[in-house]
């Protein structure tokens, strides 16, 4: 155990942070990928993105979609600063992320993912561990459930003191979800990141996670990895990623429209859906 430690405390990041400390306001600005290229460095020969470039507006929401291994994971993971673009930007408000502190990066941004880690700790913990400073109370932990529909916490005897287990075990797909939804709302941050639950879930949870959803999208600049196009068609832009860059941006109307690569998803979808699909 201590040797895994020390080689842990020793490891050195090849991701360094900047110096720039930047406030909520600052998230108001547009986020940019300008000439992305990126290949993960354990496959340095294969590239993700090829010369990317996508403008992502503030206060609306953004669907990224595109077919499986696309590289729609890996845009969020560059916005993060998991991972650093080989050449080209990535910025927020004109600036180029690397000048900023890792902290103020991370303070602006929650990522809903797939897969919600959870710890072996009390549902509560699990909501507050997203919030910044690290405190809070009860009752912000109440309230960013609620915004969550996270109402099967009442009917566990324990409420939120109930434990999650490990990695959250005795909870459903949906709950976790919603549970990583909450947290996401006690961080309140400028800038959510969603990578959309697939079908793992019942169509009852998926109802409620999306109710969950539109409570926390609300005014702010969201990036949604589109699997359903159901969601993408709600969003204000969407933009569609293909051949290692953005191939096409616009309303679902527009990309209809235009008879392109995102139509042709849209009818094999409906196709596939027929008698199903409310469109
Ligand atoms: P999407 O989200 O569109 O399904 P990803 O961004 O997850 O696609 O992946 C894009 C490509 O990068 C895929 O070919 C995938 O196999 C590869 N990839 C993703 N994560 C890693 C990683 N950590 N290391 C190496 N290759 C990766």
């Amino acid at each position: 155990g201590i040797e895994r430690f020390l080689t842990l405390m020793e490891a050195k990041p090849s991701v360094v942070g900047g110096k720039r400390r930047v406030g909520e306001d600052f998230f108001d600005g547009c986020i940019e990928f300008k000439d992305v290229r990126f290949a993960y460095p354990s496959r340095p020969g294969e590239e993700v993105l090829k010369g990317l470039n996508l403008k992502i507006a503030p206060h609306k929401v953004t669907a990224i979609v595109g077919d499986s291994g696309a590289g729609k994971s890996t845009l969020t993971k560059l916005i993060t600063r998991l991972y650093d673009p080989a050449q080209g930007q990535v910025l927020i408000n004109g600036v180029d992320i690397k000048e900023l502190e890792l902290p103020s990066l991370h303070k602006g941004i929650a990522i809903v993912d797939q897969a919600p880690t959870l710890f072996n700790s009390s549902l509560g913990d699990n909501i507050g561990y997203g919030s910044v400073s690290g405190q809070f109370s009860d009752e912000q932990v109440k309230e960013a459930a609620e915004l969550a529909n996270c109402n099967f916490v009442g009917k566990f005897r324990a409420g939120f003191d109930t434990f999650a287990g490990s990695g959250g075990k005795g909870l459903s797909g949906g709950q976790k979800q919603r549970l990583a939804i909450a947290r996401a709302a006690i961080r309140n941050p400028s800038v959510l990141i969603l990578d959309e639950a697939t079908s793992n879930v019942d169509q009852q949870s998926e109802s409620k996670i999306e109710h969950a959803l539109d409570n926390l999208l609300e005014g702010r600049t969201a990036i949604i990895i589109a699997h359903r196009l159901a969601t993408a068609m709600r969003a204000d832009i969407i933009a569609v990623v293909k051949d290692q860059g953005i191939i096409e941006l616009g309303t679902h109307a527009e990309l209809i429209e235009k008879n392109g690569y995102y139509a042709g998803m849209y009818e094999t979808w409906i196709s596939q859906n027929e008698g199903t699909v409310l469109v």
